[in-house]
């Protein structure tokens, strides 16, 4: 059975303590899709992942999101992941105490889905995207390496099987072989039908991860969508072409890989 799955953005419009960050963002991911979403630090391209999966503390204040219809802005983030949405994190949180494995089971249970086929799954989704069994078993994304981090959370997509992934950077922090095995995992999933919204910095990402649709986000506005060949050009001419004279790029926070993703950044 296929279904085809869409991910509508229309007019959203999003704050952070106050500061209008996204200023009226269109986009619409459907099944089998690869948009990649660039632009230079700061412009608000992990805020929109943020307000996609609904952390608190960001303020929708117009548009809408739906996820086949429905609207998500009105989901818990739980409940957002159920429906079909995955996010894989720019920095993904260390979780002492729980294991790769307990999570993935805990999802499918919460889902309706037999538990007890995850860990056939993750064994053999952990030799295709090239992750330790070993690290398997340790306690989530402790100790783990940037590229191992990366591979854990392809290998996540890979077994939940998620209807639209949002991808925050996949490649920052990881080695050319981590990228490459994970882009190449995440465009497979995508001819099986994944909607793929992947925000990056870099072109190098979309070598292997090949996108249908390039868009490029500048202060919160996405300024141009184009083909393939844009990442192209953006590689040759960086970001200033998108830049009106005399704005500079805002400087994205320094990241804290300790800090809860959930966390009211307000609190
Ligand atoms: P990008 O991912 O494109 O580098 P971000 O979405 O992280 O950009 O940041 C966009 C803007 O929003 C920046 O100016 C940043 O300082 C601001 N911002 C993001 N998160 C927060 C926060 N939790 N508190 C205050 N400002 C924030
Ligand atoms: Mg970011």
């Amino acid at each position: 059975m296929t279904t085809t799955s869409e991910l509508r953005i229309e007019g959203l419009h999003a704050s952070v303590a106050g500061s209008p960050i996204l200023r009226g963002v269109d986009l619409v991911v459907r099944s089998g899709e690869v948009h990649a979403v660039m632009g230079p630090n700061g412009s608000g391209k992990s805020t929109l992942s943020h307000v996609l999966a609904g952390r608190p503390g960001y303020e929708v204040t117009a548009g809408s999101v739906a996820l086949d219809g429905v609207d998500l802005l009105a989901m818990e983030p739980w409940e957002r992941a159920q429906a079909g949405l995955f996010l894989a994190l720019q920095y993904p949180i260390e979780v002492p105490g729980v294991q790769l494995i307990d999570v993935l089971e805990a999802s499918f249970a919460a889902g309706g889905h037999d538990p007890s086929v995850v860990p056939a799954l993750v064994g053999a989704e952990a030799e295709r995207i090239g992750l330790d069994d070993r690290l398997l078993h340790r306690a989530l994304n402790v100790d783990l390496s940037g590229g191992e981090k990366k591979r854990s959370e392809t290998l996540q997509l890979a077994v939940l099987r998620p209807r639209i992934a949002v991808l925050d950077e996949l490649d920052s922090g990881l080695d050319i072989d981590a990228l490459r095995d994970c882009a190449r995992r995440v465009e497979q999933a995508s001819n099986d039908g994944l909607g793929v919204l992947a925000i990056t910095h870099y072109s190098r990402l979309l070598d292997e991860l090949r996108p249908d649709v390039v868009h490029i986000m500048v202060k919160g506005e996405i300024r141009e969508s184009g083909g393939p060949d844009l990442a192209t050009r953006l590689d040759v001419e960086g970001y200033a072409a998108w830049l009106p004279v005399g704005e500079e790029p805002t400087p994205e926070p320094a990241p804290d890989p300790y800090a809860d993703p959930f966390a009211d950044p307000l609190a």
